[in-house]
């Protein structure tokens, strides 16, 4: 598991400069950008967050339910 601390501190880092960009933890293995129009969402691999906004892009047009446990490797 991640650290409740470390998901405390993490944004999304597309949206971070101008907006709060606040992460939700979802099925305990993505963190999904809760910014409108934003839907970026970063999987979680290995414990490690992958907060790169290359990674959460791909994952934009992808519903919460349909997100793959765990998520793929790269
Ligand atoms: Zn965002």
């Amino acid at each position: 598991m991640v650290s409740k601390d470390l998901l405390d501190i993490l944004r999304c880092p597309a949206c971070v400069r101008e907006k709060p960009g606040m992460l939700k933890l979802v099925k305990d293995t993505w963190l999904v950008c809760q910014e409108p129009g934003c839907g970026r969402k970063y999987p979680i691999r290995d414990d490690i967050p992958v907060m790169l906004i290359d990674v959460g892009d791909k994952w934009v047009n992808t519903a919460e339910d349909a997100l793959p446990v765990p998520p793929p490797a790269e």
